[in-house]
């Protein structure tokens, strides 16, 4: 069963002659209950992908289903179900969290919003929820600027969690992170993904991080899909010859910090 199902996604920016497609023609399913990856360079589509599954960018083409529903379609009520039925993980958790708001607070909030009954229950939820994660029940009343940006990420999944989405899209969620967190943050969410069978639909530029926490990945170039396949077989026999190319970029991204990465993660 899948969970997202996208066909023929297109996006294009811009009129004219200026006009491109951001996301050409882009096909990709992630069923219930697995990670799916998409990788590619940095301007290849990934985060407009990303957006239109979020309802946070209009498509120019294709069908986009969640659940068996037509995000693209919905309208009104459905609309604002649909923002909590798929939530977003970005890069940098400290834009992402409110500076004025405590943990205990930003959870609350976002388990009042998926509509927990009392002030008490979600009081017990908080604390579910850092549990979860693997923080201090300290922590709820810290704010972000005196927490590292692991623990801030930390915060973001469990945010993310407190409204049991359908789907999460985590973009580029560790890339903003020293090396030796990155490995303990994909841990969580791999941990979490089998725990809580999660469906994530994983966005990185880092093909030796799509191995680990992918089951099946899709390979993205100038918006278009150029491979698609088993996460492992994709980083051991890559077909497209720009698959290979950033295979053969793994030891060199991101410098020393990659060697680190991949050696806490046993790529
Ligand atoms: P990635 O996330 O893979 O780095 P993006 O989806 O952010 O790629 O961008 C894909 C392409 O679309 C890039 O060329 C980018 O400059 C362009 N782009 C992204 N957003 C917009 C926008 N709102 N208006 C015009 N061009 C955009
Ligand atoms: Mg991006």
């Amino acid at each position: 069963m899948a969970e997202l199902v996208i066909e023929d996604l297109v996006v294009t920016f811009g009129t004219g002659r200026t006009a491109f497609n951001a996301v050409d023609r882009v096909s990709l399913t992630v069923p219930r209950g697995s990670v799916v990856g998409l990788v590619g360079e940095s301007g290849s589509g990934k985060s407009t992908l990303a957006r239109v599954v979020a309802g946070m960018q209009t498509a120019s083409g294709g069908t986009v289903m969640l659940g068996g529903q037509d995000l693209l379609a919905t309208r009104g009520r459905d609309r604002r179900k649909r923002a909590t039925d798929v939530q977003m993980i970005f890069q940098d958790p400290f834009s992402s969290l409110n500076p004025r708001m405590t943990v205990g607070e930003t959870l609350d909030e976002a388990l009042a919003t998926h509509g927990s009954a009392s002030a008490k229950s979600r009081a017990a939820s908080v604390r579910e929820l850092l549990e979860l994660v693997r923080l201090k029940s300290g922590v709820v009343d810290q704010y972000p600027a005196h927490m590292s940006g692991g623990m801030r990420q930390r915060v973001a999944i469990a945010r993310c969690l407190a409204v049991r989405p359908r789907l999460i899209v985590a973009d580029e969620i560790t890339s903003a992170l020293d090396a030796s967190v990155q490995g303990a943050v994909l841990n969580l969410l791999r941990d979490l993904q089998r725990e809580l069978e999660l469906s994530v639909l994983f966005i990185t530029h880092n093909l030796a991080v799509v191995r680990y926490i992918a089951d099946r990945t899709a390979v993205m170039r100038r918006g278009a899909v150029v491979e698609e396949g088993e996460s492992d077989t994709i980083v051991r026999e890559p077909r497209h010859p720009y698959t290979q190319e950033l295979v053969a970029a793994i030891p060199r991204i991101e410098n020393a910090g990659t060697d680190r990465l991949l050696r806490t993660i046993g790529a």
